[in-house]
């Protein structure tokens, strides 16, 4: 899918309804994908998913689906006044902080309510052995020692970070091919999640696994990495979650139905 190019797309499992309220959803989690079901099931509403075109074959939702960047905030300004849209859904992964800053002044610009759905972090249990660091840099200046192999479980955008990491072996797990050139010592594994328990531990185990680095993603789909590595007691550079929001968050879809009642 090319990420540069806006390209309509409709499930068959939902026609355009007109006259009826329309949602845009900010997408690229189960969140959105979950919350656009259940919207798009509702005979009173359009809901529209928007996705950037990281991912070459993405689950499409329910509902209407485009594909592609806005173009900043004035392409954002454009497309809610061009489509007519009454509330928009921030669902989009909580390391996805450019999209939320410019749907918040967007939204605020053409005053159209913005409801922020982001799924709550991880948090440490016992026998966890989490080192917390701020962004991806500081995870790739405290990994790289020799002696390291590391699962490298962070998406493939930030990747670059790693690139001159050459002294630790790395064990990179992305959903498509990274661009960014990858560390000298690294085996890298396309895989999609969501990933099981017993799986991650046959693979920490068989690749003698000493480390992991993982953003505080949150969610299910790929906490099975963290439990494995409380199991195998293995340390994890856990990389904090930006600031994103300026407005309340919500945690759930079901939070984000509610909010939107007040809106329709
Ligand atoms: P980002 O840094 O916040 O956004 C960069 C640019 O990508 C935005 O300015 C926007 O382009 C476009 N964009 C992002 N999300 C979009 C959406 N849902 N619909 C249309 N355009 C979007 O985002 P990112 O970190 O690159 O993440 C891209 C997408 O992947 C997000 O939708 C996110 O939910 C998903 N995702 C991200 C991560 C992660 O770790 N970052 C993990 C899983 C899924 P314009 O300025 O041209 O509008």
């Amino acid at each position: 899918m090319d990420a540069d190019k806006v390209i309509a797309m409709q499930s068959a499992t939902n026609p355009t309804r007109s006259h009826s309220p329309r949602v845009l959803i900010l997408g690229g989690t189960n969140e959105a994908s979950e919350l656009a079901a259940k919207l798009a099931a509702r005979a009173d509403l359009t809901v529209i998913s928007s996705f950037a075109g990281r991912v070459s074959q993405p689950t499409l939702p329910a509902g209407l689906v485009r594909v592609g960047g806005f173009g900043g905030v004035t392409g954002l300004i454009s497309y809610l006044v061009d489509e007519n849209i009454e509330v928009v859904v921030d669902a989009t992964h909580p390391f996805a902080a450019k999209i939320s800053g410019n749907a918040e002044l967007a939204c605020e610009t053409v005053s159209v309510p913005l409801i922020a759905l982001e799924r709550p972090p991880w948090q440490p249990k016992e026998h966890d052995c989490w080192r917390a660091v701020p962004d991806v840099q500081a995870a790739a200046s405290m990994v790289n020692h020799k002696c390291n192999r590391v699962f490298l479980s962070i998406g493939r955008q930030e990747l670059g970070a790693f690139s001159n990491c050459d002294d630790a072996w790395f064990l990179v797990r992305a959903i498509d091919e990274p661009n960014a050139k990858l560390p000298a010592n690294s085996k890298l594994i396309l895989q999609r999640g969501p990933f099981y328990l017993n799986d991650e531990l046959q693979m920490l185990r068989s690749e003698s696994i000493s480390l992991i680095v993982s953003k505080n993603s949150g969610g299910t789909a790929t906490y099975s990495k963290i439990q494995a590595a409380r199991e195998l007691q293995i340390p994890v550079v856990m990389i904090d979650r930006p600031k994103k929001h300026n407005i309340p968050t919500v945690a759930r879809p079901d939070d984000v139905l509610r909010k939107l009642a007040e809106f329709l």
